[in-house]
């Protein structure tokens, strides 16, 4: 099974995927022993807002408006633990996290970040994976943990941009 989450057109049933999400963390949690707090619950809901990555602080903001003793740690903790279950992906380069689809099944994933609009999709393609452990292995490198982040223009950014190839080409050079 391919556990990609491609790019979703800006108008799709958004609520739907916040709901499969928290299910989903719920039948996770419940399967493995984990308690979904609501806390936990909470900062889940807020990563899922939208399909972007979302910051610690901005979180945290979020967070006060229902708890207004919400403090760093309150979102670190609660962060750390859904990091742990998969059920949320750490986007190094932005330091800002994304809803992981796929939480059932460990995986790398492989993100795809507009830069542009800052929409994240995961690819979390297993032969990617394993092509770059192998790779590693070449320069007598045992690889871990990988994080790939590929940065560029999303199907609706690439639009608007008028299929200018010309433009984008120049830009990628
Ligand atoms: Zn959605
Ligand atoms: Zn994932
Ligand atoms: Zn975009």
């Amino acid at each position: 099974m391919d556990p990609a989450s491609g790019f979703l057109p800006a108008k799709h049933n958004h609520r739907r995927c916040v709901e499969d999400a928290l299910k989903t963390a719920e039948d996770v949690c419940r399967r493995r022993g984990q308690r979904l707090t609501e806390q936990r619950r909470q900062v889940l809901e807020l990563v899922w807002q939208a399909h972007m990555p979302m910051r610690a602080y901005d979180l945290l903001d979020k967070l006060k408006k229902v708890h207004r003793a919400a403090a760093p740690p309150t979102i670190y903790r609660a962060l750390d633990f859904l990091i742990a279950n998969g059920l949320i992906h750490r986007i190094e380069s932005l330091n800002a996290f994304v809803g992981c689809g796929d939480p059932e099944h460990a995986h790398a994933g492989q993100f795809l970040v507009c830069q542009d609009c800052h929409a994240v999709a995961e690819m979390a393609d297993p032969g990617v994976a394993t092509l770059l452990k192998k790779k590693a292995s070449q320069h007598g490198f045992f690889a871990l943990r990988q994080t790939v982040e590929i940065f560029g223009l999303c199907p609706a950014c690439a639009e608007n941009h008028g299929g200018d190839h010309t433009a984008m080409s120049a830009a990628a050079k």
